[in-house]
């Protein structure tokens, strides 16, 4: 049996993992590569292997690093299912959506200003009709529950506590028994529930995106959060969050209602810039089965005391969100992508960073190559659609909110294993940050591991 990685093997986006049994050919993700140039081409050389030989596809959670290709997929030729489960369906509607848009609109933009903005592709990866296509092949799958989607080859989806819907996948195929973590959330976060151990793997595929760091712990993390917020709102500034529109724009306000339950922040308003946002919010209020118990509770209680939560309104058309840019303080704007490498986002930084009372809180991870990377690197000015822009508003990068877990959190994971799989791959991590994570796991659990190497192909 051969394993082909894909994508996300010494990087953190593109997650993309081909195994092929002799008789069955089978994806595990179909994530789109992201943060510059390079990726813009990735994306569009995607795929390297003729899509109409794959039988199935494994889609372990629905962020765009995982999903992002799936359309371009089908667009090739590939007429499989993919398999996911319920809430991750009804993200991928939104998410994928949401992606064909903004590259039709980056195209369109592109084609306008070929001089300023030379390597965005002319060409989007796909449309929304496409997105359409790839939707009519997804099948919902249950968590804990033996799924068959090829008389060969079994599977089960265990909840990953990453984001709504995320899965680790366990595959029995080929005689073999292969783990694939997907992303996993950190231990005790908000709103949902740990990640599931496992017990054991011939191979495992092990995500690294933190695996060389330990991230705050969250009464620290609210500490920053509160502090960044208060000196923000009054030297007279506006704050603007880049978030994810799903699973952190929603831990966002999560923690608003969580800080303004204990009274640490009052009378709050805020903004969230993105459509998909709220129809994130809606599909995960629409789970609450998957929450914790802490967020079960939460929400129990901020159904109760509606007036003294924040005013939170989700701007929805594109002229409520430019007239955001009157606002010159008291607001709190959530507004996508989280990287700051597209959408909405760009223009609140376009109206606020050059201005040193207001501010900027980083709360996701940023890969190399994206706007939201050059501003937690600490650039002093920024190129946004074409035009540089002084950097004078603070930054805040706070980490203790991430959706990853951390070095402990991935051996704490690891450790659950009743015994070490044969080989251990490290994906999805930056190529110092797998090897760093590589030779813990060898020291310390004393495992076979290495790093996945991109586009190699292993026998297993
Ligand atoms: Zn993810």
């Amino acid at each position: 049996m051969q394993l082909t990685f894909c994508g996300a093997a010494g990087e953190v986006t593109g997650s993309c993992f081909l195994v092929d049994t002799g008789n069955v050919r089978f994806l595990v993700d179909c994530g789109m590569f992201q943060g510059g140039r390079d990726a813009d081409l990735k994306n569009q050389s995607f795929p390297a292997f003729d899509p109409t030989t794959i039988d199935f596809v494994l889609l372990t959670h629905a962020h765009i690093d995982h999903s992002g290709l799936l359309p371009r997929l089908s667009m090739k030729g590939f007429k499989g299912s993919v398999y996911t489960t319920q809430a991750t369906i009804e993200l991928l509607d939104v998410m994928l959506r949401d992606s064909a848009h903004i590259q039709v609109k980056e195209a369109e933009w592109a084609e306008q200003h070929p001089h300023r903005h030379a390597h965005t592709l002319m060409q989007p990866l796909y449309q929304l009709a496409d997105v359409d296509d790839v939707l009519q092949l997804v099948q919902a799958v249950t968590y804990n529950t033996d799924v068959h989607p090829h008389p060969e080859v079994k599977c089960r989806f265990v909840d990953a506590g990453h984001i709504l819907g995320s899965a680790v996948i366990e595959v029995w195929a080929g005689g073999k028994k292969i783990v694939f973590s997907g992303d996993l959330g950190q231990p005790q976060r908000l709103i949902l529930r740990d990640p599931t151990p496992v017990q054991d793997a011939d191979v495992l595929l092990v995500e690294s995106t933190y695996g060389n760091r330990l991230h705050k712990n969250l009464d620290d993390t609210l500490d920053e959060f509160v502090t960044a917020i208060e000196k923000t709102l009054h030297r007279g500034g506006n704050i603007i969050m880049p978030a994810f529109t799903v699973g952190r724009a929603q831990e966002i306000l999560y923690l608003l209602f969580k800080l303004t339950r204990q009274r640490r922040l009052h009378n709050l308003k805020v903004y969230v810039d993105s459509p998909m946002a709220l129809a994130a919010t809606e599909i995960t209020l629409r789970h609450i089965e998957l929450f914790n118990q802490e967020a079960k509770d939460m929400l129990a209680w901020a159904q109760e005391r509606r007036k003294d939560m924040p005013d939170i309104r989700f701007v929805q058309d594109a002229n409520e969100s430019i007239a955001l840019n009157d606002i010159k303080h008291g607001a709190i704007i959530i507004s996508a992508s989280g990287m700051c490498d597209a959408g909405r986002i760009k223009h609140h930084l376009r109206h606020n960073l050059s201005r040193s009372e207001c501010s900027v809180i980083i709360t996701g991870f940023q890969a190399m190559g994206t706007l939201g990377r050059r501003l937690v690197d600490g650039v002093t000015r920024a190129t946004i659609f074409g035009r540089e822009i002084p950097v004078r508003a603070s930054i805040y990068t706070i980490g203790g909110l991430s959706a990853h877990a951390d070095q402990a959190g991935l051996l704490h994971w690891l450790g659950q294993f009743k015994q070490a799989p044969k080989h251990t791959y490290i994906v999805h991590g930056e190529s110092s940050t797998a090897q760093q994570f590589s030779e813990v796991v060898q020291e310390q659990l004393r495992w076979n591991a290495t790093v996945a190497v991109a586009n190699e192909t292993v026998s297993i």
